[in-house]
């Protein structure tokens, strides 16, 4: 689809623009002028309609009807129906998601769940480079148990040698956030099957960025942001899944009143709900929750195959022009290289990564950088253009060319990267 990068220019990517069937989704974003946004696998860009939704829920549902919005508003039922609507996306049937607290939480009780429907294992199996909240909230879970179960770290290829009789779950991120290596979902989720383990995904970097097929792989739970890929804003709550299989059995261990069989019925015990409304615990950040639906009504309107191929194309342009244009500049490849083992991210590691990235977001291209050396830039096909790559890399260019990235302004730290 892309031409020889030999014969690559701008007018070639505006024509792959042009083309392209997901570029009417573009507008339905606010960007700012003049800035190439390549960080929405950290916070997604910000849908038009979220603008009118927040007026909507705080001016209207809040300070009109005030407390008759938990049923006239359907705040109460929020979780639940955005959930379903967030299923189809992840490959998820209805009745399987819910919308509820941050991605750390949700782990901890799927994680939890999982040591109970197995409590003659001991081992969680996570991936050592993850994300740290992720391997932070499994030692919390088996710190929990007394010393029962201990968390075993691997890296991706020792993921499957490493599951045995003893294995309660492997609580694996689909997409590495740092590479953007893609696990095998599919085959993972059966070899924790085979030996009678439980397979728990996190979906931070895909959902919403490829396809995903939670139902399709057999996964038993899944958690995932819904502020990245899927634009539901700063915080935004995140998803839980469990299978309909699992829902009733697994119990988690934050019992709180919304997770109640009976939450107006103020009964003095717990008896927990036997559907997926078991995993809430208790009052939901509304306002919040109510601007993801803008994000998803965008996603459901675009094909998922069409952000995959476009995702792939965005990405391997990217490296493609990266590796011509800077050669001899220090840039090394840290994604995997076959478009189909990558998400939608691209990382290079860079010695000078830290000033490097500070000069590129100076100038307008805002990517970020992971420690100790890596400069990260997320694709989102649904409203970046092939054009903007071409522009982002041609900004880096003059920077490593001009040798800006060596001022004195850029090398000072701040405390979000
Ligand atoms: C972004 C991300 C999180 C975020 O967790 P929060 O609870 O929302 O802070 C967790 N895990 C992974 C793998 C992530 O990429």
């Amino acid at each position: 689809m892309t031409p020889d990068t030999a014969t690559l220019d701008r007018a070639a990517c505006e024509a792959m623009d042009r083309a392209d069937p997901l570029a009417p989704l573009r507008d339905r974003f606010h960007l700012p002028e003049g800035m190439i946004y390549l960080d929405g696998n950290s916070l997604g860009a910000m849908p038009k309609g979220a603008a009118a939704r927040a007026h909507e829920v705080v001016t209207r549902e809040w300070g009109t009807d005030l407390i008759k919005s938990w049923n006239s508003a359907g705040w109460f039922d929020l979780p639940v129906r955005l959930g379903d609507k967030l299923a189809p996306l992840v490959g998820a049937a209805p009745g399987e998601v819910v919308i509820c607290d941050s991605t750390s939480q949700n782990l901890f009780k799927v994680l939890s769940a999982a040591v109970a429907l197995r409590p003659d294992r001991s081992v969680l199996i996570l991936e050592g480079s993850n994300f740290p909240t992720n391997n932070y909230i499994a030692e919390g879970v088996a710190a929990a148990t007394g010393g029962r179960v201990s968390v075993r770290l691997c890296e991706k290829d020792e993921i499957a040698g490493a599951i045995d009789a003893d294995t309660i779950a492997v609580a694996i991120t689909h997409v590495h956030y740092k590479s953007g290596h893609v696990h095998d979902m599919a085959a993972i989720t059966a070899r924790a099957h085979e030996a009678g383990a439980l397979a728990i995904w996190d979906l931070c970097h895909s959902a919403g960025a490829m396809p995903v097929d939670l139902g399709g792989a057999g996964a038993d739970f899944a958690v995932g942001c819904t502020y990245k890929y899927l634009n539901g804003g700063p915080g935004s709550p995140a998803f839980l899944f469990a299978a309909k299989r699992h829902q009733g059995q697994a119990l988690q261990p934050v019992t709180g009143w919304w997770g109640h069989a009976a939450p107006f019925a103020f009964e003095p015990g717990y008896r927990p709900q036997h559907d997926i409304r078991q995993f809430l615990i208790g009052t939901q950040p509304i306002v919040s929750m109510a601007l993801v639906e803008t994000g998803l009504d965008i996603h459901l309107a675009a094909d998922m195959g069409a952000i995959r191929a476009k995702s792939m194309a965005l990405t391997d342009l990217f490296i493609r022009l990266v590796e011509a244009r800077c050669a001899g500049h220090g840039f090394t490849l840290a994604s995997p290289r076959d478009a189909a083992a990558r998400g939608s991210q691209v990382s290079f590691a860079h010695a000078e990564g830290y000033p490097v990235m500070r000069a590129l977001i100076a100038a307008g291209v805002i990517g970020d950088f992971r420690a100790p050396d890596t400069v990260r830039f997320g694709f989102t096909p649904l409203y970046t253009g092939y054009a903007d790559v071409w522009d982002a890399v041609d900004r880096l260019v003059s920077i490593m060319d001009g040798g800006i990235w060596k001022l004195p302004e850029h090398q000072v730290r701040d405390a979000v990267t």
